[in-house]
Protein backbone atom coordinates (compact mmCIF):
# COMPACT_ATOMS: atom_id res chain seq x y z
CA UNK A 1 0.00 0.00 0.00
CA UNK A 2 1.38 3.31 -0.74
CA UNK A 3 2.99 4.95 2.08
CA UNK A 4 1.11 7.79 2.47
CA UNK A 5 -2.28 6.53 2.33
CA UNK A 6 -1.06 3.78 5.09
CA UNK A 7 -0.44 6.95 7.21
CA UNK A 8 -3.40 8.60 6.38
CA UNK A 9 -4.99 5.26 7.55
CA UNK A 10 -2.97 4.67 10.50
CA UNK A 11 -3.95 8.88 11.89
CA UNK A 12 -7.73 8.11 10.76
CA UNK A 13 -7.77 4.89 13.12
CA UNK A 14 -6.97 7.13 16.57
CA UNK A 15 -9.46 9.63 15.48
CA UNK A 16 -12.91 8.90 17.21
CA UNK A 17 -14.85 8.97 13.58
CA UNK A 18 -17.48 11.49 14.87
CA UNK A 19 -17.52 13.46 11.55
CA UNK A 20 -18.38 16.20 13.44
CA UNK A 21 -16.16 18.68 11.71
CA UNK A 22 -14.87 20.65 14.93
CA UNK A 23 -11.52 20.13 14.04
CA UNK A 24 -12.01 22.22 11.03
CA UNK A 25 -12.32 19.90 8.59
CA UNK A 26 -15.89 19.72 7.72
CA UNK A 27 -15.97 16.45 6.06
CA UNK A 28 -14.82 14.87 9.27
CA UNK A 29 -12.11 12.59 10.28
CA UNK A 30 -10.88 11.28 6.78
CA UNK A 31 -9.95 14.99 5.45
CA UNK A 32 -8.19 15.58 9.37
CA UNK A 33 -6.06 12.60 8.58
CA UNK A 34 -5.27 13.46 5.21
CA UNK A 35 -4.08 17.19 6.52
CA UNK A 36 -2.28 16.13 9.45
CA UNK A 37 -0.17 13.48 7.16
CA UNK A 38 0.58 16.71 5.43
CA UNK A 39 1.89 18.41 8.66
CA UNK A 40 -1.42 20.31 10.03
CA UNK A 41 -1.00 20.37 13.86
CA UNK A 42 -2.38 17.07 15.66
CA UNK A 43 -4.47 18.59 18.02
CA UNK A 44 -7.29 19.66 16.81
CA UNK A 45 -9.85 16.97 17.23
CA UNK A 46 -12.30 18.40 19.76
CA UNK A 47 -14.07 15.47 20.67
CA UNK A 48 -10.89 13.16 21.16
CA UNK A 49 -9.49 15.60 23.51
CA UNK A 50 -5.90 14.86 25.24
CA UNK A 51 -5.52 11.35 24.24
CA UNK A 52 -6.25 11.28 20.83
CA UNK A 53 -3.75 14.52 20.74
CA UNK A 54 -1.27 12.68 22.25
CA UNK A 55 -1.54 8.99 20.38
CA UNK A 56 -1.30 11.59 17.23
CA UNK A 57 2.46 13.22 19.10
CA UNK A 58 3.19 9.51 19.75
CA UNK A 59 2.61 7.58 16.19
CA UNK A 60 4.15 10.71 14.39
CA UNK A 61 7.06 11.21 16.89
CA UNK A 62 6.22 15.41 16.72
CA UNK A 63 5.88 17.18 19.89
CA UNK A 64 2.81 17.34 22.22
CA UNK A 65 0.48 19.84 22.14
CA UNK A 66 -2.13 20.94 24.47
CA UNK A 67 -5.85 19.54 22.70
CA UNK A 68 -8.21 22.33 21.29
CA UNK A 69 -10.66 22.41 24.28
CA UNK A 70 -14.01 21.30 24.12
CA UNK A 71 -17.09 23.14 25.63
CA UNK A 72 -18.07 20.19 27.83
CA UNK A 73 -15.97 19.28 31.12
CA UNK A 74 -13.42 16.24 30.30
CA UNK A 75 -14.24 12.81 31.58
CA UNK A 76 -12.46 10.25 33.26
CA UNK A 77 -10.67 9.23 30.25
CA UNK A 78 -9.70 12.95 29.88
CA UNK A 79 -11.71 13.18 26.59
CA UNK A 80 -14.84 15.62 27.15
CA UNK A 81 -17.87 14.55 28.19
CA UNK A 82 -19.86 12.23 25.37
CA UNK A 83 -22.96 13.58 24.85
CA UNK A 84 -26.12 11.96 23.25
CA UNK A 85 -29.63 14.34 21.33
CA UNK A 86 -32.56 13.49 22.02
CA UNK A 87 -35.93 14.77 20.01
CA UNK A 88 -38.55 16.21 22.10
CA UNK A 89 -40.95 14.09 19.62
CA UNK A 90 -44.32 15.49 20.69
CA UNK A 91 -42.44 18.86 19.03
CA UNK A 92 -41.13 17.27 15.83
CA UNK A 93 -43.00 18.18 12.58
CA UNK A 94 -41.47 15.21 10.79
CA UNK A 95 -39.60 17.34 8.14
CA UNK A 96 -36.57 14.72 8.22
CA UNK A 97 -34.29 17.58 7.83
CA UNK A 98 -32.00 16.21 10.85
CA UNK A 99 -31.96 12.39 8.88
CA UNK A 100 -29.61 13.88 6.18
CA UNK A 101 -27.16 15.81 8.62
CA UNK A 102 -27.23 13.10 10.96
CA UNK A 103 -23.02 11.39 9.60
CA UNK A 104 -24.12 8.21 10.93
CA UNK A 105 -27.65 7.62 10.41
CA UNK A 106 -28.73 7.30 13.93
CA UNK A 107 -32.29 9.18 13.18
CA UNK A 108 -35.12 7.31 12.32
CA UNK A 109 -38.22 8.90 10.99
CA UNK A 110 -39.88 9.77 7.64
CA UNK A 111 -42.28 12.81 5.84
CA UNK A 112 -44.40 14.38 8.85
CA UNK A 113 -43.81 11.42 10.99
CA UNK A 114 -42.36 12.19 14.47
CA UNK A 115 -38.71 11.25 14.45
CA UNK A 116 -36.33 9.35 16.95
CA UNK A 117 -32.68 8.72 17.51
CA UNK A 118 -31.26 5.77 18.25
CA UNK A 119 -29.35 6.66 21.62
CA UNK A 120 -26.90 3.68 21.07
CA UNK A 121 -25.73 4.87 17.29
CA UNK A 122 -25.91 8.57 18.66
CA UNK A 123 -22.09 10.30 18.85
CA UNK A 124 -23.48 14.34 20.42
CA UNK A 125 -21.70 15.22 16.90
CA UNK A 126 -24.76 17.80 17.02
CA UNK A 127 -24.92 18.02 13.28
CA UNK A 128 -28.42 17.22 13.28
CA UNK A 129 -29.33 20.85 15.90
CA UNK A 130 -28.92 23.66 13.82
CA UNK A 131 -31.15 22.31 10.62
CA UNK A 132 -34.08 21.34 12.86
CA UNK A 133 -36.71 24.95 12.31
CA UNK A 134 -38.65 23.66 15.48
CA UNK A 135 -35.66 23.94 17.34
CA UNK A 136 -36.73 20.36 19.22
CA UNK A 137 -33.21 18.54 19.63
CA UNK A 138 -31.74 18.51 22.88
CA UNK A 139 -28.30 16.99 24.21
CA UNK A 140 -27.77 15.37 27.23
CA UNK A 141 -25.06 13.68 28.87
CA UNK A 142 -24.46 10.30 27.83
CA UNK A 143 -24.69 7.99 31.33
CA UNK A 144 -23.12 4.57 29.92
CA UNK A 145 -20.02 3.56 31.06
CA UNK A 146 -16.66 4.83 29.69
CA UNK A 147 -15.43 2.66 26.61
CA UNK A 148 -12.84 0.37 26.76
CA UNK A 149 -9.79 0.42 24.57
CA UNK A 150 -11.12 -2.59 22.39
CA UNK A 151 -14.66 -1.26 22.22
CA UNK A 152 -13.82 2.24 21.02
CA UNK A 153 -11.84 0.71 18.37
CA UNK A 154 -14.82 -1.02 17.41
CA UNK A 155 -17.21 1.49 17.58
CA UNK A 156 -14.68 3.80 15.75
CA UNK A 157 -14.71 1.23 13.14
CA UNK A 158 -18.46 1.11 12.86
CA UNK A 159 -19.09 4.58 12.55
CA UNK A 160 -16.71 4.76 9.84
CA UNK A 161 -18.63 2.09 8.21
CA UNK A 162 -21.78 4.03 8.45
CA UNK A 163 -20.60 7.68 7.78
CA UNK A 164 -19.28 5.79 4.23
CA UNK A 165 -22.85 4.36 3.84
CA UNK A 166 -24.19 7.80 4.51
CA UNK A 167 -21.79 9.81 2.12
CA UNK A 168 -23.21 7.20 -1.03
CA UNK A 169 -26.71 8.20 0.38
CA UNK A 170 -26.26 12.08 0.21
CA UNK A 171 -24.30 11.58 -3.16
CA UNK A 172 -27.05 9.41 -4.86
CA UNK A 173 -29.42 12.30 -3.30
CA UNK A 174 -27.60 15.13 -4.64
CA UNK A 175 -27.12 13.23 -7.76
CA UNK A 176 -31.26 12.76 -8.44
CA UNK A 177 -31.95 15.75 -6.25
CA UNK A 178 -34.61 13.90 -4.05
CA UNK A 179 -35.66 15.10 -0.66
CA UNK A 180 -34.31 18.21 1.21
CA UNK A 181 -29.91 18.38 1.08
CA UNK A 182 -28.98 19.88 4.45
CA UNK A 183 -24.73 18.48 4.91
CA UNK A 184 -23.13 20.45 2.58
CA UNK A 185 -21.57 18.83 -0.84
CA UNK A 186 -19.02 16.47 0.63
CA UNK A 187 -15.47 15.58 -1.24
CA UNK A 188 -16.09 12.04 -2.80
CA UNK A 189 -13.17 12.12 -4.68
CA UNK A 190 -11.18 12.08 -1.67
CA UNK A 191 -12.79 8.84 -0.10
CA UNK A 192 -13.20 7.35 -3.20
CA UNK A 193 -9.11 7.77 -3.43
CA UNK A 194 -8.72 6.21 0.27
CA UNK A 195 -11.01 3.45 -0.22
CA UNK A 196 -9.93 2.51 -3.36
CA UNK A 197 -6.11 2.11 -1.91
CA UNK A 198 -6.68 1.28 1.25
CA UNK A 199 -7.09 -2.44 2.37
CA UNK A 200 -10.01 -4.45 2.84
CA UNK A 201 -10.76 -3.08 6.32
CA UNK A 202 -11.77 0.22 4.80
CA UNK A 203 -15.16 0.60 2.97
CA UNK A 204 -14.93 1.02 -0.83
CA UNK A 205 -16.77 4.31 -1.69
CA UNK A 206 -17.29 4.24 -5.08
CA UNK A 207 -18.27 7.97 -6.54
CA UNK A 208 -21.87 8.35 -7.23
CA UNK A 209 -23.07 6.66 -10.78
CA UNK A 210 -26.71 6.55 -12.21
CA UNK A 211 -29.05 4.72 -10.09
CA UNK A 212 -31.14 1.42 -11.59
CA UNK A 213 -28.54 2.20 -15.16
CA UNK A 214 -25.55 0.00 -16.31
CA UNK A 215 -22.41 1.75 -15.45
CA UNK A 216 -21.39 3.23 -18.80
CA UNK A 217 -17.67 3.97 -19.19
CA UNK A 218 -19.07 7.62 -20.16
CA UNK A 219 -21.26 8.02 -16.90
CA UNK A 220 -18.33 6.97 -14.76
CA UNK A 221 -16.29 9.68 -16.29
CA UNK A 222 -18.97 12.24 -15.82
CA UNK A 223 -19.53 11.81 -12.80
CA UNK A 224 -15.92 11.59 -11.62
CA UNK A 225 -15.52 14.62 -13.49
CA UNK A 226 -18.23 16.42 -11.68
CA UNK A 227 -16.79 15.28 -8.19
CA UNK A 228 -13.63 17.29 -9.81
CA UNK A 229 -15.51 20.30 -10.40
CA UNK A 230 -17.39 20.60 -7.14
CA UNK A 231 -14.36 20.08 -5.43
CA UNK A 232 -12.56 23.00 -7.40
CA UNK A 233 -15.57 25.05 -7.25
CA UNK A 234 -15.71 24.76 -3.59
CA UNK A 235 -11.72 25.49 -3.28
CA UNK A 236 -12.13 28.83 -5.38
CA UNK A 237 -15.37 29.85 -3.54
CA UNK A 238 -13.64 29.49 -0.30
CA UNK A 239 -10.36 31.41 -1.59
CA UNK A 240 -12.40 34.22 -3.07
CA UNK A 241 -14.77 34.30 0.02
CA UNK A 242 -11.50 35.71 1.99
CA UNK A 243 -9.94 37.74 -0.58
CA UNK A 244 -11.31 38.67 -4.04
CA UNK A 245 -9.62 37.69 -7.43
CA UNK A 246 -10.30 38.18 -10.78
CA UNK A 247 -8.70 35.77 -12.69
CA UNK A 248 -9.99 33.11 -9.94
CA UNK A 249 -13.54 34.77 -10.33
CA UNK A 250 -13.31 34.22 -13.77
CA UNK A 251 -12.35 30.61 -13.54
CA UNK A 252 -15.11 30.12 -11.06
CA UNK A 253 -17.61 31.27 -13.71
CA UNK A 254 -16.12 28.89 -16.10
CA UNK A 255 -16.24 26.09 -13.32
CA UNK A 256 -19.93 27.02 -12.67
CA UNK A 257 -21.11 27.04 -16.19
CA UNK A 258 -18.99 23.04 -16.94
CA UNK A 259 -21.32 22.32 -14.04
CA UNK A 260 -23.98 23.50 -15.45
CA UNK A 261 -23.76 22.02 -18.98
CA UNK A 262 -22.57 18.38 -16.91
CA UNK A 263 -26.33 18.34 -15.63
CA UNK A 264 -25.62 18.72 -11.72
S1 LIG B 1 -14.14 13.60 15.50
FE1 LIG B 1 -12.30 14.84 15.58
S2 LIG B 1 -11.24 14.45 13.64
FE2 LIG B 1 -13.33 13.68 13.42
S3 LIG B 1 -14.42 15.41 12.48
FE3 LIG B 1 -14.71 15.62 14.72
S4 LIG B 1 -13.03 16.97 15.37
FE4 LIG B 1 -12.53 16.26 13.29
S1 LIG C 1 -28.40 12.11 16.13
FE1 LIG C 1 -27.59 14.19 15.94
S2 LIG C 1 -26.00 14.34 17.51
FE2 LIG C 1 -26.50 12.15 17.26
S3 LIG C 1 -24.97 11.40 15.78
FE3 LIG C 1 -26.78 11.99 14.60
S4 LIG C 1 -26.44 14.15 14.01
FE4 LIG C 1 -24.97 13.65 15.64
S1 LIG D 1 -35.31 18.40 12.05
FE1 LIG D 1 -36.50 18.65 13.95
S2 LIG D 1 -38.61 18.86 13.28
FE2 LIG D 1 -37.47 18.09 11.52
S3 LIG D 1 -37.73 15.85 11.66
FE3 LIG D 1 -35.84 16.34 12.75
S4 LIG D 1 -36.43 16.63 14.89
FE4 LIG D 1 -38.29 16.67 13.68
Amino acid sequence: MNSQIALIQNIDALLPQTQCGLCGHRDGCLPYAKAIAEGEAANKCVPGGQPVADALANLLQRPVLTAEASVWPVQADGRPQRMKALIREDECIGCTKCINACPVDAILGSGKLMHSILTDLCTGCELCIPPCPVDCIDLVEDTQPLLSDSARVAEQNDLRQRYYAHIQREEQRRLHRKGPVVRAEIDTELFAQFSAQADAAVPVIELPVQKNEQISTADAQTTIELAKLRTQIKKLEKQLSVRDDEKKRLLLTNLQQQLRELGA
